[in-house]
C-alpha cells in the first residue's frame, strides 16, 4: 500500500516528470513544486503546469526571480550562449547555488504541507559538470535541512546513478515512456518533445532514447 507524502521538485522536463511518475507510484500523496527563475522559455512553466494538471497533482509555482538577479546565466539570458564547459570549467548553463536554493525552498514547503519525502531528478552519472547534482551534495543538504528544521526529511534521488538510457527505461517501466517523450521539455531552445536536436540537452536526451530503444528491440528479438 502507498504511504506518506512527497514533494517532487518539478521542472516539466524528462527527468523530473519521470520522478513525478515514480513518486505517484510510491507515495499516497504527491505534490509538485516548480521554481520560476526567469527561464529563457516560459513555455517550461506552462509545460510543467499542464503535466501536473493532467497527472492530478497539486502544483506549487514559486517565484525565484532573485536567482537571476544574483547570477545571470545561459538558462535565463538569451545573450549568453549555451556552451559546454571546457578544460575543467563549468558549463555556461551552470547557475551557482541553484540546487542549494531550490532544495532548501522545497524543504520549507515540505515542512509546510507535512511531506517527509523530497524527490529530485538530479543525477551524478550525466551531471554535465554541475557540482550540485552530486550525491554527496544531496546527502550533505539532507543533513543540513534536518538540522535546520529539527525534522526527518528524506531526499529521494531515483535517477542519481542512472544514465539517460536507464532513465528512459525507468519511464517505460512506469508506463510513461510516450508521455515523457511527447509532453516534456528539456531543450535549451524551447522545443517540446524530441526538441531542436542541436543543443547539448537534446543530444543527451536523444542519444539516451536511441540507446534504450535499441536495447529494448534487441531484448524482444
Ligand atoms: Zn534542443
Amino acid at each position: 500500500m502507498k504511504q506518506g507524502k512527497a514533494i517532487v521538485v518539478f521542472s516539466g522536463g524528462q527527468d523530473s516528470t519521470t520522478c513525478l511518475f515514480w513518486a505517484k507510484e510510491r507515495y499516497a500523496e504527491v505534490e509538485a513544486v516548480t521554481f520560476d527563475y526567469g527561464q529563457r522559455h516560459c513555455l517550461e512553466i506552462e509545460c510543467a503546469k499542464e503535466i501536473a494538471k493532467e497527472l492530478d497533482v497539486k502544483h506549487h509555482i514559486l517565484d525565484m526571480s532573485l536567482l537571476n538577479q544574483l547570477a545571470p546565466n545561459a538558462l535565463t539570458r538569451t545573450d549568453i550562449e549555451v556552451a559546454d564547459g571546457e578544460d575543467g570549467e563549468l558549463p555556461s548553463t551552470f547557475v551557482p547555488g541553484r540546487n542549494l536554493l531550490f532544495m532548501s525552498f522545497a524543504g520549507v514547503l515540505a515542512s509546510q504541507v507535512g511531506a517527509k519525502h523530497i524527490v529530485t531528478g538530479v543525477c551524478e552519472t550525466d551531471f554535465s559538470g554541475y557540482p550540485d547534482c552530486r550525491d554527496i551534495f544531496i546527502k550533505s543538504l539532507n543533513v543540513t535541512l534536518n538540522l535546520s528544521m529539527d525534522d526527518t526529511f528524506v531526499i529521494e534521488t531515483p535517477l542519481m546513478w542512472l544514465n539517460k538510457a536507464q532513465t528512459w527505461e525507468l519511464a517505460d517501466k512506469l508506463g510513461a515512456l510516450d508521455f515523457v517523450r511527447e509532453r516534456t521539455l528539456t531543450c535549451y531552445n524551447g522545443v517540446i518533445a524530441d526538441g531542436c536536436g542541436e543543443c547539448p540537452s537534446c543530444k543527451l536526451r536523444q542519444n539516451g532514447l536511441d540507446e534504450y530503444l535499441t536495447l529494448k528491440k534487441g531484448l524482444k528479438a
